[in-house]
């Protein structure tokens, strides 16, 4: 795995983290509100609970409490003989008040009831308030005027006689249990506990849950339960001071919500304190139900997003896969591409070897001649040879086109020159078999260093092959071979060639052509020569050869056509004699875009008898292509002669001969200079009978000496050009040997 690629999974498993790590947040975040927002309620219920309680408690003791005062007006100046006659008369209301007893103590503490029952009271806390002139209520007590000991409550007044002395205390007592019973008020679905207590923590009245297993005293059993209560308490003790309700939490066995609100009894001269109870379980009970959908929809959503990420991990794998496809993939050859190659070479450990940039010879013929499809066809077998020539860790790429670049391993040039001939061969074979000649791999081969920038060494190689171009039958250029001298100077000379066309730097020289058998000027040939500034000639193997190849041939071509057909026109109109005047033509200029038309075009404007203008057209231009011979074709049938130049170079071959479109055959210096020796004799000998039995004009070309002129003059050759008669020269040099004939 690559630095970038754990770079990008480790983004990923960030965003990844990040995005379930703000559902948790959110998650806890939401449901700690809700949380809050529910305890609130509950508190706010508790408070609502508290009040009703304690409302309810305060009308339940305020029936007993006016009760009380509205019987007191019938004691005043109780004697013991009155009393119990008094009170039998209010015994219709302890049924419906629901009390146990009423009953009235003296001053000395002597208590009667109306349950007949007389007992000394004058402990009772409740009888020293009533002397004091208070009414009290009690907690709950145990029933001292019963062999039962109920657990009772009492409330008393006291009585004053007519001097506003307090006689007597006057009191009810109920049964404990059934008021609190009666007083029942269901809250929480019966979770809750509520209980009445007094500033001491003393139970006054309970009710509800008696899971909290109070006993008589709140303080006490709040404090004895926890550590954490005794702020609770101090809290509670607080709101008792001040007079005011609110709410809290202590533990019990477990937490519990309180909320304490005060309760005046008996015209103020009691304060109760209500206070309702609920366990925290309440208040998770019911958040539970809302904070399980949270997170249940916390999950779906994680869910959501695993399945999200997972399905983005998946396309964007795709994708990648997808983009290094198209980065790395040839789409003609479905092989490497040069940026695959040049990866794959950047990641080599030994990059020592052969970097070779590779084209094909002639490859425009197979697209002109057979078809872009074939041209594709016929790169996809390249691939296939390349491919199957490649050993161990050798590379190869298609760049564009018919460039290919090769990384190869070889011992020593000469090894590696061998195997790039083989895949010539097979090349060359390949195309062969679809009837096209002249395919050759062509290579420039650049020898890498270790630790070299592949780029750098690519076109190092690359330059080899431009140079290889130029080399006629070697196809393969070392970077090393390279004349770096010469390779400046010709991009001064690509600089330099439209500024010297326009400037007419470029000269027609002509070269006179004899008649073998009068020795007479019959014709000439037109060469150029660039007249350099400094007045110097260059000649144009140091420049043509360099514009077929960048194409400027075809600008220069159709200069010299111009020109020759301006002088032919003009040595005319000065009464001058003239002579068939021949003009090369590169096979570069024959793929230029109506180039008949535009020469047809040159000779019309000149009013010029085609008769006075020929082309001279080398053999391996016709190579491989049939569209050529048809262009010849057309130059013919607009009266143009055409000569075949320089046969008898490199691969000539006799079926050539054959073609339909050659009026002159000029011989080669190559096979002139064979004259003196039989087997070249020979050879020129059936090369000359057989050209004119084929109804060919013969021209011999470089002839230097009388030797040849008389053995080509035997052999009836009908043309000499050569130094032996006159060198190429300028116009008007050549203006003097026209008036002379
Ligand atoms: P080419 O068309 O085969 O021209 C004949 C070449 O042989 C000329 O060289 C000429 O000077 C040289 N030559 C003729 N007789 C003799 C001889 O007896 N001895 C020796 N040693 N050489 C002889 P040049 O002028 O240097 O031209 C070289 C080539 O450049 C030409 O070969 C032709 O292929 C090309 N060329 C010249 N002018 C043009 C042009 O205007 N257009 C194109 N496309 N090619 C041209
Ligand atoms: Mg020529
Ligand atoms: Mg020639």
């Amino acid at each position: 795995m690559n630095e970038h690629t754990k770079k990008v999974n480790r983004k990923k498993f960030i965003i990844m983290l990040t995005a379930l790590l703000s559902i948790v947040i959110t998650v806890l975040s939401s449901s700690y509100v809700i949380f809050n927002e529910l305890e609130e309620q509950l508190q706010q219920n508790l408070e609502d609970v508290a009040t009703q309680n304690a409302l309810a408690l305060h009308n339940k003791i305020h029936s007993n409490y006016d009760l009380l005062l509205s019987l007191s007006n019938n004691m005043h100046g109780m004697t013991p003989d009155t009393i119990e006659e008094t009170l039998a008369s209010f015994e219709i209301f302890l049924e419906e008040y629901d009390l146990k007893r009423f009953a009235y103590c003296f001053m000395d503490g002597t208590s009667y009831s109306t349950d007949g029952g007389v007992a000394k009271l004058d402990y009772r806390e409740f009888f020293q308030q009533g002397i004091r002139g208070k009414g009290s209520i009690t907690g709950i007590l145990t029933d001292a005027l019963e062999e039962h000991h109920d657990l009772v409550n009492v409330m008393t007044i006291p009585i004053y006689d007519a001097d506003g002395q307090v006689e007597g205390v006057f009191g009810l007592t109920y049964n404990s249990e059934n008021f609190n019973d009666a007083l029942q008020i269901s809250s929480f679905n019966g979770q809750g506990y509520s209980c009445a207590i007094n500033s001491d923590g003393q139970i006054l009245v309970a009710m509800g849950n008696d899971v909290l297993q109070l006993s008589d005293n709140l303080f006490t059993d709040v404090l004895d339960a926890d550590q954490r209560n005794h702020h609770a308490i101090a809290d509670l003790q607080h709101l008792m001071e001040t007079g005011s309700s609110g709410g809290g939490t202590f533990y019990l066995s477990e937490k519990n919500y309180y909320h304490c609100t005060p309760v005046k009894l008996m015209g103020g001269d009691a304060i109760w304190y209500m206070l309702t109870i609920i366990p925290a379980n309440v208040l998770e009970s019911r958040a539970a139900p809302v904070q399980n959908s949270l997170y249940l929809m916390a999950c779906i959503v994680a869910v959501c997003i695993l399945i999200g990420v997972t399905f983005v991990f998946l396309l964007s794998r795709d994708q990648k896969r997808m983009s290094l496809r198209y980065a790395y993939e040839d789409p003609l050859t479905k092989g490497a591409n040069f940026a695959k190659f040049c990866v794959d070479m950047n990641r080599k450990r030994d990059t020592q070897g052969y970097i070779i940039s590779m084209d094909i010879t002639n490859f425009n013929n197979i697209n002109i001649a057979a078809g872009i499809s074939a041209g594709d066809r016929m790169i996809k077998d390249i691939w296939q040879i390349l491919t199957d020539e490649l050993q161990g860790d050798e590379l190869a790429s298609h760049v564009q086109e018919d460039v290919f670049s090769i990384f190869l391993h070889a011992e020593n040039k000469a090894l590696l020159i061998d195997r790039l001939k083989q895949i010539s061969g097979r090349i060359n074979k390949r195309a062969r078999s679809s009837q096209i000649k002249g395919i050759h791999a062509r290579c420039g081969i650049y020898e890498m260093k270790e630790s070299e920038q592949l780029e750098d060494a690519y076109s190092k190689a690359q330059l080899a092959r431009e140079q290889a171009r130029m080399q006629g039958e070697r196809h393969y250029v070392f970077y090393h071979e390279i004349d770096h001298e010469r390779l400046q100077q010709d991009q001064q000379f690509e600089e330099r060639f439209e500024e010297a066309l326009a400037e007419e730097a470029f000269e027609v020289w002509y070269q006179p052509k004899y008649s073998a058998s009068s020795g007479e000027v019959v014709g000439s040939e037109a060469l150029v020569r660039w007249r350099d500034k400094d007045g110097s000639m260059i000649p144009p193997g140091r420049f043509i050869p360099l514009f077929e190849q960048n194409g400027m041939i075809a600008k220069l071509d159709e200069y010299m056509f111009r020109a020759v057909c301006r002088q032919q026109m003009q040595w005319l109109s000065q009464g001058q004699r003239i002579f068939p005047v021949s003009i090369n033509l590169s096979r570069a200029s024959l793929y230029y875009v109506d180039i008949v038309e535009k020469y047809r075009a040159i000779i019309q404007e000149y009013a010029i008898n085609p008769d006075y203008i020929q082309l001279e057209i080398t053999e391996s231009a016709l190579e491989g292509t049939s569209n050529i011979q048809e262009l010849l074709e057309q130059f013919r049938d607009m009266g143009i002669r055409i000569l075949m130049d320089d046969f008898g170079t490199g691969y000539s071959s006799l079926a050539t001969l054959n073609m339909q479109c050659f009026d002159t055959l000029k011989l080669d210096k190559s096979l002139i200079d064979h004259i003196g020796d039989k087997n070249g004799e020979t050879l020129l000998y059936y090369v000359i009978s057989m050209g004119q039995k084929l109804g060919l004009h013969i021209t011999a070309e470089g002839v230097e000496n009388n030797t040849q002129l008389e053995f080509l003059k035997a052999n009836h050759c009908d043309d000499i050009q050569g130094f032996l008669f006159a060198k190429p020269m300028p116009s008007t040099q050549f203006e003097q040997i026209l008036s002379h004939s």
